[in-house]
Formats: structure tokens, sequence, C-alpha cells
């Protein structure tokens, strides 16, 4: 497994691997690697004859006064992980090497950004599009993988894709969870036993929300009002928002009559968790 830092010498990597007619997938991370990421390691993997992984704590996707400086960080077990997986190439570069002084360039999506996170978290998704689309430019993949757990940022990366003319072909992978049904991420590393049993109530709250839907609910306004009543019910936790959108436009609907993506974000103490589920309305 080769470990690269220069986005330059990545770059030259990845055309030699493509002169030789070898199939390249990325799978971008931030690092302190868990089951989730290694399923779209391993999706990838079963594709392709090179395997890139970055690793990249993207500080432009992180708004004023969230966690960038303590977001976790494990290089050794990541690179173990790694290693484990079949990983090829580690693309790890310093942020002084991936933001240049002087740059002047972003890359906006506009409407899958607005509301549900980006309501939230200014500047948040022209952070990831900015650093997905370099690392494009960078490690030249045919294919890339994301996971369903952050379903607006896959749906913002794929209108990219789609309106800039990116060659790289976009997987889903759906959302690993822990047994008891949290959804996997780095920041729960963040949580003290008791706030872990709180963030349990986000799946949980979703899970009511599913069976609602497939009982027959089709009012938007009274599912959201459903998962709210659960979650309202946990003290300490607070909900930032929960909505129902198209699954496949990210678009309001007025009626659940067509498969719904129900998405929330809700802090757990100093810990802002995100989930969703899709679900189809019966028949
Ligand atoms: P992150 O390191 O959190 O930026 O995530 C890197 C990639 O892993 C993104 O495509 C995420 O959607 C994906 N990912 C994170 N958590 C999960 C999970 N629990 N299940 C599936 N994919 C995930």
């Amino acid at each position: 497994m080769k470990i690269i830092e220069s986005p330059t010498q990545m770059q030259a990597l990845a055309e030699e691997q493509r002169r030789r007619g070898e199939r390249i997938g990325l799978v971008p991370t931030m690092g302190y690697l868990h089951e989730g990421h290694l399923s779209l390691m391993r999706a990838v993997r079963a594709r392709v004859g090179v395997l890139v992984t970055s690793v990249f704590v993207n500080p432009t996707q992180f708004a004023p006064g969230e966690d960038l400086e303590r977001y976790p960080r494990d290089p050794e077990r990541d690179r173990q992980l790694m290693e484990s997986e079949g990983v090829d190439v580690v693309f790890a570069p310093p942020v002084e090497a991936m933001y240049l002084p002087g740059a002047q360039t972003w890359v906006e999506v506009t409407g899958v950004t607005q509301g549900l996170c980006g309501a939230f978290r200014p500047g948040h998704f022209r952070g990831v599009t900015t650093v997905v689309a370099k690392l494009f430019n960078i490690v030249k993949p045919h294919l890339a993988a994301f996971g369903a757990k952050d379903y607006q940022q896959l749906m913002a990366i794929r209108q990219m894709v789609r309106d800039l003319n990116f060659d790289v072909e976009i997987i889903e992978l759906p959302i690993v969870r822990e047994p008891d049904g949290l959804a996997m991420s780095s920041r729960n590393a963040y949580l003290t036993p008791a706030e872990r049993e709180t963030a349990l109530s986000l799946s949980r709250a979703l899970n009511r929300g599913r069976a609602a839907v497939e009982g027959g609910m089709r009012d938007p306004h009274a599912l959201v009002a459903e998962i709210r009543r659960e979650l309202g019910e946990r003290k300490g936790l607070e909900v930032e928002y929960v909505e129902v959108r198209d699954a496949a436009t990210l678009a309001a609907v007025a009626e659940i009559d067509r498969p719904v993506v129900v998405a929330l974000a809700a802090r757990v103490s100093r810990t802002r968790l995100i989930d969703n589920v899709v679900v189809m309305p019966p028949g």
C-alpha cells in the first residue's frame, strides 16, 4: 500500500495507471475509519484494479465554530484498516497542499444543497463539492463511492457530476449501523455512554416513521410531527431538523405518494448527528 501526500505525485500515478488500462476507484473519507467507510472500500475493491482511499479532514466544509480542530484522528489505525481492505493507494495530503495560498475557485451546487443540512451548516456543501471536484482531478477515478448516510451530500455530488460532465461513475452504498441501530459515524467517538444511549433515539424515531409510512401515512407534516414527538421525549437531545423529501430529487413533497427520504439532524450535547431512511409508500 502506497501512501501519497503530494497531489502532483498522485496525479502522476493515476495517469500511469490509466495508461496501463487500469480502472481507478476512489473512496473519499475524513479518516477515523469505521465499518461504513470499509463497506465503501469493499464495494470499490470488487470493481476496479486500483483502489485509492483519500484521508483528508477538509477544512472548507467546516463552518466557523464547528468541530474541525477536535475532529477525531487515528492515522495508524486507519492505515492498518485500509491495508487489510486491500487499498492500493492512500492519498493523504496536508491542508497546505490542497489549498494553495491565493485559491479563488469554488464549486457550488445550488438546488439540492438548500434546506436540510444546508440550512444549518453555511458553506458546508460548497466545501464538500469543491474538495470532491479537486479529488476527482487529482485521483482521476473512473468510479467513486459515497454512503447514503450523508444523503444530501450524495445528491450534491451526483448533481455536480452531471452539471460539470465529470467522467466519474458514482456508486451509493447503504448506511451501515451498529447492532442497536445507531448509524456509524466518526463523530460517535465524541459520545459518552449516556449520550450514546440518547443518540439511539434518532434511528428509533426514523424506524417509527418508516412504520408509519408503510402503514399508510401519506401526510408529510403528520410524519414529521410523529418523529418529532418520538425525539422530543428525550432529554439532552436538540432537534435541528426533521424533513421529508422526494428521495430522487430532494424536492419537498405535499403527499407521500412516491419514495421519500426522511432525514434528520440533532445535537446530543455538543455532538451533531445526522441520520435518514428512504421509505416507499405501500403499493
Ligand atoms: P466521512 O469520513 O464521514 O466524510 O465519510 C466518508 C464517506 O463514508 C462518505 O461517503 C460517507 O457517506 C460514508 N459513510 C460515513 N458513515 C457511513 C455509514 N454509517 N454507512 C455508510 N457510509 C458511511
